[in-house]
């Protein structure tokens, strides 16, 4: 049966785990594979692994195998291959043109630097940190001027500023300001807010369980969904592991893998253990299987406690 399709040709929308095969996956990657795989599973619904290959610099092929494996090795399981972007480019490229036809994309020749000191300072309706739009307001000569360099142009959208809002089950309402983000990087490579968008829904995404660091990225993608006449699908955003010193988990932070873990004397039941203990599933000293962790998960009802370090580690 294809992914999507269950009880007959009713359409249940799938959820997702999406990672970056740029380094071992530590437990809060784990533990936010294990909500969105509960996410999905507690309704009934496909679950699909999607490999975000598109920063070539930074994946190494063995980091893919290896997060594969650990999944599957807490007890997750999902519908299909895995698919990887590197393999899309062509879906990437079509939206691209969606939006270049619609007069909504513009090149942008503005260096790290340069964005960094427009945007240190808030800019009318957009928050400090936001790109200003400065490349979409040359005259004609700084646009030339620009082009002459040879420097190759990275390709923003022209947002104009639009508010997008929307429901998080884990947040509740939310709402921001879209500000020009890129959707080509000046190296040629599609971008990450891009290629999302255009996975989720040509995979019919119904719902993004992620870890919170994305929530601030969720008007920009919806905005974007939009402009493609994609549908819109939940989310989801979901607390973070932290370090004991407060930043986000790291390998700095000690045996924070499976495979450290399990070099710790632990066994994968204990892993899953932990790290469903930690947003109140079990009690510390349970070791529910993946399925009975399925029965008790609540999407409606579930409420986590807020990013912080994984008790006991
Ligand atoms: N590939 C992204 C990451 O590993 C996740 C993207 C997403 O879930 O939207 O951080």
């Amino acid at each position: 049966m294809a992914p999507g399709l269950r009880g007959g040709a009713r359409l249940i929308p799938a959820g997702r785990f999406a990672p970056s095969p740029t380094g071992t996956l530590h437990l809060g990657n784990l533990r936010t594979a294990l909500l969105a795989w509960l996410y999905a599973r507690a309704q009934d619904a496909p679950f699909l692994v999607r490999i975000e290959d598109l920063d070539t610099g930074r994946v190494r092929e063995r980091f893919e195998r290896e997060q594969l494996d650990d999944l599957a090795a807490i007890g997750l399981d999902w519908d299909g291959e895995p698919v990887r972007q590197s393999a899309r480019l062509d879906l990437y490229a079509d939206a691209l043109a969606t939006l270049e036809a619609a007069g909504l994309v513009y090149p942008c020749w503005c260096t790290r630097a340069e964005i960094r000191e427009a945007s240190s300072a808030p800019h009318g309706p957009l928050p400090e940190g936001h790109y200003p739009g400065t490349c979409r307001r040359l005259t004609h000569e700084e646009r030339s001027e620009r082009e002459a360099s040879g420097r190759p142009p990275a390709l923003r959208v022209a947002a104009d500023a639009a508010h997008v809002a929307f429901t998080d089950r884990v947040h509740g309402a939310q709402e921001g300001v879209v500000d020009d983000f890129v959707v080509r990087r000046n190296d040629g490579a599609f971008a990450y807010n891009l290629a999302v968008v255009v996975d989720d829904g040509a995979q019919a995404i119904g719902e993004i369980v992620r870890g919170d660091d994305l929530l601030d990225s969720t008007p920009r993608q919806l905005w974007l969904a939009e402009r493609l006449s994609l549908a819109r699908p939940t989310f989801a955003h979901v607390p973070l592991v932290l370090g004991a010193d407060g930043a986000r988990l790291a390998k700095r932070h000690g045996a924070v893998t499976l495979a450290d873990r399990i070099e710790q004397g632990e066994t994968t039941a204990d892993v899953r253990a932990r790290l469903a203990a930690s947003v109140g599933l079990c009690d510390p000293a349970e070791r529910p299987s993946p399925s009975e962790l399925v029965v008790r998960f609540d999407p409606t009802g579930f409420t986590p406690p807020p990013s912080g370090p994984l008790p006991g580690l």
